[in-house]
Order: C-alpha cells, then sequence, then structure tokens
C-alpha cells in the first residue's frame, strides 16, 4: 500500500519524496492506526491524510476550525484533480447541494468540515448512509485546555467518533507540549496510540530580534529588502494596524491592514488580494494568519512583541511553508514588555502567574546571547541538534560577549539624577559632554559635578546608552514630557551593587552575510512566469500557489524544461496540473529560450537539469499567438474553447496576451455577449481600467467590490481595449 502511496506522491502531487515522518505516519494509518503527528507549520501534514484518502475506500473526514482555510484546500486538491467537498455554515443552499451531492455519489475522497457543522444532526444523517474511512482532526490542540486555542466544541469530537468506529483517527497539529499532546489523546481516547513528533526546528526560517528604536524606519528598511515578495507585519493594537498599513500605503508600498475591527467583507477581501498576489503586504494583528495556508510567504515582520513563544513560533511558522527561505524579524521593546505585563495584569489570578512565565520565558529568549533556536526548542521540549544553527542573528553576526558598561550607565545615571529628572536624553548627554549651550548655562548645569564627565563618548553612543537603560528598566520616562527618573534598580547599580552587561553600539541589523542570496535560476524568466500563473490562477479564481508553487516556477526557471516529460521531473507538476497548465508554461518558456539563444547558455541549473533541450526544436508557435492567429481568421471564442478544451476565459486571457504584445486583432470576429450591467456599473468599470490599468485583474476586482466575476472582467478588458 505504501507503494500507492509513493505513486500518489509523485503522479497527483509532483514530488519526488516524502518529508521526513510523512511515511511513516501514512502507513500507520493505512493500517489504521489512531494517529497524533506534531509537525511544524509547513512540515507537510496534509499530505499525512490526503494521501491516504485517496486509497481508502471510504470518504475521510476533515474536521478544521478555519472555514477559509478549507475553502483553500478544497481549491489546491482540485487543482491536483483530487475531487473534495466542504460543509459549513456560509455555503449558500445550491452550493451545500452541490457539495452533499459529491458526498453521496462517493466522487469526493474527502470532505472538510467545521466542527459545529459536523455535531449538526443533518451532517451526522447524510454520513450516517455513508462508509467513513478516515477521521483527520486538524488543529488537534483546540482539544484541550492547555493549548492556546480552546475550542469548546472540538472537546464533543471524542463523541462522534463513535458513530464512525470503523474509521481510523487522525490528529494533527503545529503546537503540542508534552501536555497537549497527553490531553489530546486522552481526550480522542487513542488506545492503539502512534505519536509522530517531528523537529519543531523549521531551518528555512532565519530569526533575527533587534532593539526596536524608531520602528517605522526600521520596517521600511527591512521591507527594501523583499521588492515583490509577499510578508506579514504583526503589531499588537488595531490602532497601529490601521497607521501602519497607511504609512506604508503612503510610501508606495502595496499594502492592506487585518484586524477583527473591520467589516468581515473587507476582511475577507484584504485576505483573498493577500493570497492571490494582489497586495505584497499584510499589516495585521495576530487575528491574521491561522485561516491561511499561503506556502511563499517571504518575511514576517513582528513590529511589536507577541504575547509568548508560541504565539511567536506560531506567527514566524507561517513564513516558508514552502520550505524555501524565508526571513522573521522582531523589534524587541522593553516598552513592549510593560505593555504587555499591564494586559497579564487584568487578568484573573491564576492566568496571570501562567502568563506571566509565558511572557519571562519570550524575554530570555529574546535577550539570549546563545543560538536562538536554543531557547526556542527546549521551550518545546526538544533538544536542539547544534549549540549553533546558523540561520540566527547570534550565530551569524559574530556577536561577542556582551562589555561591562556600568561606568558609562551609572555616569548617565546621575547626571539625570543630577538635573532633577526632569530631562530627556538629549539635555542629560549635554551635560555629560560639557555642552557650553544655552540651556545648559542658563539652568546652571554647568556647575553640576556630573558636567562634562563623559567626552569619552558620542552623542550617538549616550543616546544609545540611554535607551539601554530603559530597555533594561533602570529609567522610566514620563509618557508626557518625555522626562528621564531613576527607578529603584537604577539605585542599586549607582551604589554599585550590581553591574550592567550590554554595549555602546547597536548591532548593525543586517548580517552582512545575508545580502540577497545569488540566486540560480533565470530571474527575469521567473517573472513572466508568476505573470502567466497569475492569468491561469485569475482565471479559475483559485489562488496562484494553486496553479503551481513559487519552487516549480524556480525549477523552470532554473531547468528551461521544454518538453512535457522535462516538466514532469520538476517539484510540484503532477499528470493533471500538466494537462491542465503545461502547454501555457511550457510556451512561455520556449518563447523565452527563443528570445535568448539557446536553453542553456541561459540557467546555471543548481543540479542535473531533467531536461536541458536547446530551444531549437521548437514545434509549434507560442500558443496565444496561435489562438490570436485563429481568432482573427474568424473562429468564435467558444469554438476555440472547445477546440483547446479550456474555458473560454483562458481564451480572452490568451488574446489578452497576443493583443498586449502588439499582435493586431481582428475586430470584426464577435467577442462573445457582454454580461448585463447596470449603467453605473459600466461607468465604474470603464472609470477602474483608466486608473488601474488593465494589466491585472485582482486589483480591479476588488476596486469593484467584487461584484463582477473575473470572467466578465476578461472579457470587458478585451472589449475596452479592442473599442469595441
Ligand atoms: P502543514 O499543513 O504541515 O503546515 P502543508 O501540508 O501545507 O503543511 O505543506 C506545506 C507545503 O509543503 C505545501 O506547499 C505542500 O504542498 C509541500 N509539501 C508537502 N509534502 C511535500 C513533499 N513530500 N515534497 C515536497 N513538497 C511537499
Ligand atoms: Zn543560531
Amino acid at each position: 500500500m505504501i507503494q500507492q502511496a509513493e505513486e500518489i506522491l509523485k503522479n497527483i502531487f509532483g514530488y519526488r519524496t516524502f518529508r521526513p515522518l510523512q511515511r511513516e505516519i501514512i502507513a500507520n494509518l493505512l493500517h489504521r492506526r489512531d494517529t497524533l503527528v506534531v509537525m511544524p507549520t509547513g512540515g507537510g501534514k496534509s499530505l499525512c491524510y490526503q494521501i491516504p484518502a485517496q486509497i481508502f475506500t471510504g470518504l475521510t473526514l476533515v474536521v478544521s476550525p478555519l472555514i477559509s482555510l478549507m475553502k483553500d484546500q478544497v481549491e489546491q486538491l482540485r487543482a491536483f484533480g483530487v475531487e473534495a467537498a466542504v460543509l459549513n455554515s456560509t455555503l449558500a443552499a445550491e452550493e451545500y447541494r452541490r457539495n452533499t451531492a459529491l458526498v453521496t455519489s462517493g466522487e469526493a475522497r474527502l470532505l472538510y468540515l467545521a466542527p459545529e457543522t459536523l455535531l449538526m444532526p443533518r451532517t451526522l444523517e447524510l454520513l450516517a448512509g455513508i462508509r467513513v474511512d478516515c477521521l483527520t482532526i486538524d488543529e488537534a490542540h483546540c482539544i484541550s485546555e492547555w493549548g492556546h486555542d480552546f475550542r469548546p466544541e472540538y472537546r464533543q469530537l471524542a463523541a462522534v467518533r463513535t458513530r464512525f468506529p470503523q474509521a481510523v483517527c487522525a490528529a494533527l497539529t503545529a503546537t503540542a507540549t508534552p501536555r497537549v499532546q497527553e490531553d489530546i489523546r486522552a481526550c480522542l481516547r487513542f488506545e492503539a496510540s502512534n505519536t509522530f513528533i517531528d523537529s519543531f526546528d523549521r531551518k528555512n526560517l532565519f530569526l533575527q530580534i533587534v532593539p526596536k528604536s524608531d520602528p517605522f524606519r526600521q520596517t521600511r528598511h527591512f521591507l527594501k529588502r523583499f521588492p515583490d515578495q509577499s510578508g506579514i507585519v504583526y503589531c499588537t493594537a488595531r490602532r497601529q494596524v490601521d497607521e501602519l498599513a497607511e504609512r506604508l500605503a503612503a510610501a508606495g508600498y502595496s499594502v492592506r491592514p487585518y484586524h477583527a475591527g473591520l467589516a468581515d467583507e473587507e476582511r475577507r477581501c484584504n485576505q483573498e488580494l493577500f493570497i492571490r498576489d494582489d497586495i505584497q503586504i499584510m499589516v495585521a494583528t495576530i487575528a491574521f494568519g491561522m485561516g491561511i495556508n499561503k506556502p511563499n510567504i517571504r518575511f514576517v515582520l513582528h513590529h511589536d512583541l507577541p504575547m509568548n513563544i508560541e504565539s511567536y513560533y506560531q506567527q514566524i511558522g507561517r513564513a516558508g511553508r514552502d520550505g524555501l527561505p524565508a526571513h522573521c524579524l522582531l523589534l524587541f521593546s522593553y516598552g513592549d514588555i510593560r505593555k504587555i505585563r499591564f494586559f497579564i495584569g487584568q487578568k484573573a489570578e491564576p492566568e496571570q502567574r501562567v502568563a506571566d512565565i509565558h511572557l519571562n520565558a519570550l524575554i530570555g529568549f529574546a535577550e539570549t546571547e546563545e543560538c536562538r533556536r536554543g531557547p526556542l526548542l527546549r521551550y518545546f521540549g526538544e533538544k536542539p541538534a547544534a549549540a549553533a544553527c546558523g540561520a540566527c542573528d547570534n550565530c551569524t553576526n559574530g556577536k561577542k560577549a556582551p562589555d561591562d558598561i556600568t561606568i558609562p550607565v551609572q555616569k548617565f545615571l546621575s547626571c539625570v539624577r543630577r538635573t532633577g529628572e526632569r530631562f530627556g536624553a538629549g539635555h542629560v548627554i549635554d551635560v555629560l559632554r560639557g555642552s557650553q549651550g544655552q540651556r545648559v548655562v542658563q539652568l546652571g548645569h554647568d556647575r553640576l559635578s556630573t558636567y562634562g564627565i563623559g567626552t569619552e563618548l558620542s552623542k550617538k553612543e549616550w543616546f544609545f546608552l540611554s535607551r539601554v537603560c530603559l530597555q533594561k528598566g533602570l529609567l522610566a520616562q514620563d509618557p508626557e514630557h518625555g522626562g528621564l527618573r531613576l527607578t529603584p534598580e537604577a539605585w542599586e547599580v549607582m551604589r554599585g551593587r550590581q553591574n550592567v552587561a550590554g554595549r555602546l553600539w547597536e548591532e548593525r541589523e543586517d548580517p552582512g552575510s545575508r545580502g540577497p542570496e545569488r540566486r540560480d535560476f533565470d530571474e527575469e524568466l521567473f517573472g513572466e512566469l508568476r505573470i502567466l500563473r497569475k492569468e491561469l490562477a485569475d482565471a479559475l479564481e483559485i489562488p496562484p500557489y494553486a496553479v503551481f508553487p513559487d519552487r516549480t516556477l524556480m525549477e523552470m526557471a532554473a531547468y528551461l524544461p521544454q518538453t512535457e516529460e522535462g516538466l514532469l521531473h520538476l517539484h510540484g507538476v503532477g499528470r493533471v496540473k500538466l494537462d491542465r497548465f503545461g502547454r501555457d508554461f511550457l510556451d512561455t518558456i520556449r518563447e523565452f529560450c527563443a528570445l535568448h539563444g539557446t536553453g542553456q547558455a541561459v540557467a546555471t541549473a543548481p543540479a542535473p537539469a531533467p531536461d536541458k533541450r536547446p530551444a531549437s526544436g521548437r514545434a509549434r508557435g507560442p500558443r496565444h499567438l496561435e489562438i490570436a492567429v485563429r481568432f482573427n481568421e474568424g473562429t468564435s471564442v467558444a469554438r476555440l474553447a472547445e477546440e483547446y478544451q479550456v474555458k473560454e476565459t483562458t481564451i480572452l486571457a490568451h488574446l489578452h496576451k497576443a493583443l498586449v504584445q502588439g499582435f493586431p486583432l481582428d475586430k470584426q470576429t464577435p467577442l462573445p455577449e457582454l454580461p448585463h450591467l447596470s449603467e453605473t456599473q459600466r461607468t465604474a468599470v470603464k472609470e477602474a481600467f483608466q486608473r488601474l490599468g488593465t494589466e491585472r485583474l485582482g486589483p480591479l476586482f476588488a476596486a469593484l467590490n467584487r461584484e463582477i466575476a473575473y470572467d466578465d472582467l476578461h472579457l470587458l478588458r478585451l472589449r475596452y481595449l479592442l473599442g469595441v
């Protein structure tokens, strides 16, 4: 049976080998042993039940708490040619019927449901007459009160199990401490329980923490490194999210906000834009991320401190699910800690203690001088494999042990004291450095004992030191006037009872070794393939990554395959996707190769290329031009769609491509009927084309309040460009 699983892996999903543990987990499920899977985000949990689902005769139920995630999974499965259905409270009656029909007819291999939907009598009735072979519980930590996301309806799933006595149960989660694991097994009554725990170490994530000094500047500086690449910026408060999103948008970034304070519709729309690569950056509160499966998130920036290590880990876990490198930066400030402490103070007593312990663990993680993976993995009960990971700031900075900075700190604190604990750092520094400035003289501060005792450090260094004092809680700042005052801890230092370790100069924000990585694929072709992918995805109304993940496009741009056989060797290309999309991608690659001479000359493939034939053997012209010629001969769009076995919209997209590449289209050939639109809608469409351009339909779709379907937009765009 495992052989069958391997064939599905290759032929349907187009992956070459199983990831760690996948094979064992699949084998275990096929032997009908209940299985608990603890694997980090991006580890490849879905495949663990999606493959057995295609081998079992009966249905596989997948319980998942997030409706948007279910939809996404179903879309991705269908793109692979695997039939799946979804049932939840948001479906319209018609859709609901269609989905139940897929289940009763036995076409659907998998059925995704929200827990409350599964518990509904009508669902249980529907399933009573059907053979269910596997009950999968995704996000299984929701069962446990010890987890960070307890959901009461999950508890009742245990009872549902008894209704499907022959079904094997798979429980999956990305975050589970040993305590939560125990809880899941106990609650689901796993008897022959088999637990598979993958390492929590996400090796492709680069972890970095820097002191937060000027967060907006730091954010922009960071974003510069990821042109065109997807990422999330997390803030604590909704207001901050709105503000930052606005400022970034004003600075020219393609960005949207996301938080629980937005209207449902707007939230959904923003999420969709992000998933479909129509916007680059999501600025969000922790409300964002649970429901998304986007594999090509290249960075996560924590603008503010998360509440604890679990949420931090979960949030950074959204980056790099595709296994390619991703960067996680946290801006750390002691001010944020005070804010979190304040929140914690509002909780009830026992909760307060737990939250406090969690927060302290996070602070320890942020302050550590050792490899970041040390405290992180230990927190999840795992022993780090090596003392240094080579993929965190502490491992790559060449950080020295901190210096003893007690003396300058004492000087600074005394000067704060002598000037009356009323002034900001600027004035204190002037006094320390013996400034002759008017204010210093007027206030008589040039006669203080601390006047001029700090000439050994530059102004900048003193400023940095003042922040260190704030961060270490030696100084507090008046929130209104910015005046600095001493805290009780400061007296300990001034009296020489406590030393201070730290640095006098900020670490460089970017570890120098991590410039943009040398790409071993052709960036220009990659860009073109991305545009093609976006077009195809929009036409099908699915996210681009459901067409192919980034890695597939990178491999195409590295190996330049010229044949279907060549494509099949690439990551993520299975039979169905090859049939559906292969030709379009091959056309683009061939065109590119023809333009740049032979295939081999352009790429420096990192590994033996599966197919590197030069482009000279090209059989046909590019498909879109072929279609344009046929169109100009008078072949209708409907006819072409039939001949090429694609949707009419795809034909329209090809015609559009030909047109923008300068191939004139004959206005005599009739285009499909215009959809019925109100006068206002017509004006809005035209106005939107003028304002937003016609290159990409995603932004137009959003600007038109999602009222006009993509299919219609394709037609309207072509007519607009042709003036017919
Ligand atoms: P999880 O649910 O654990 O967060 P997913 O199941 O979403 O992770 O998988 C993450 C990504 O890895 C997906 O894009 C998936 O297609 C890919 N993937 C999973 N298994 C493999 C494999 N054996 N080889 C290559 N890619 C894989
Ligand atoms: Zn490290």
